[in-house]
């Protein structure tokens, strides 16, 4: 039920489950972090309370100065690990608040193409569409773009590609998802109040949205694909 992303200059795993702390008045059941490392996705996960997924990463530290990480209300698929998010397949790696209600028909569209599915969960079908997308040759905007001329439904989305360890994209439709202005870093979160101890500059997305957020700044694209500007807010959150 919470989204964070840190892309920047400094190692951001520990950064970015303090942020998911301040998003757990939103309840969850699972947690889990992404990051890019030496030119790999790596993902931790756990089931239950933010110590377990601290617990993991102290057992199993990840590297890194790009990631997103994601608290997880179960809507569709047991609250187990194997359900929590990040989702990631083929160099691309998903958090999703939110439901995609066409889930089952992309499902059996991807599975019958040899998609191979790791968990019940709704939103593995934007992993397998965004993968799809990529073999076919897309690049990551265009890729975007029409994955999200597939899904229906409401989501706040946070994706990392393999072979582009200095972007992050964001795409909302519901669940609100806010982008944090840094100095020569950005975040973004599903509320300014995730991003306080890091920057009170906050771009709100408008549903239909979606970002490319780098660590020198954001370009933001409507349902359409054509850019828009965004207004910059101060946010008194954590004030
Ligand atoms: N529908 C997704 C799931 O069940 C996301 C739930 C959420 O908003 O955390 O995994």
């Amino acid at each position: 039920c919470g989204i964070v992303g840190i892309v920047g200059h400094q190692p951001v795993s520990d950064r970015l489950v303090d942020a998911l702390k301040r998003l757990e008045y939103r309840g969850y059941d699972s947690a889990g972090v992404a990051t890019i490392t030496e030119g790999s996705l790596h993902c931790r996960r756990a089931k239950g309370k933010l110590i377990n997924l601290e617990t993991r990463l102290k057992e199993e530290p990840l590297s890194g100065t790009i990631g997103i990480a994601h608290t997880r209300w179960a809507t569709h698929g047991a609250p187990t690990e194997r359900n929590a998010h990040p989702h990631f397949t083929d160099g691309v790696a998903v958090v999703h608040n939110g439901i995609i209600e066409n889930f089952a028909e992309l499902k059996d569209e991807l599975a019958a193409a040899g998609a191979e599915f790791q968990t019940d969960t709704d939103t593995e079908v934007v992993v397998h569409l965004l993968a799809r997308h990529r073999r076919e040759g897309m690049g990551r905007g265009e890729a975007m773009h029409a994955m999200l001329k597939r899904v229906r439904g409401a989501y706040a989305l946070a994706i990392l590609f393999e072979d582009d360890p200095s972007t992050i994209m964001a795409a909302r439709n519901g669940p609100p998802l806010a982008i944090g202005h840094g100095d020569g870093e950005m975040f973004l979160g599903s509320d300014a109040m995730a991003l306080a101890p890091f920057t009170n500059a906050i771009t709100y997305l408008v549903d239909g949205d979606w970002a490319v957020i780098g660590k020198a700044g954001a370009d933001i694209f409507d349902f359409d694909g054509y850019p828009v500007e965004r207004p910059r807010q101060t946010s008194t959150a954590g004030a």
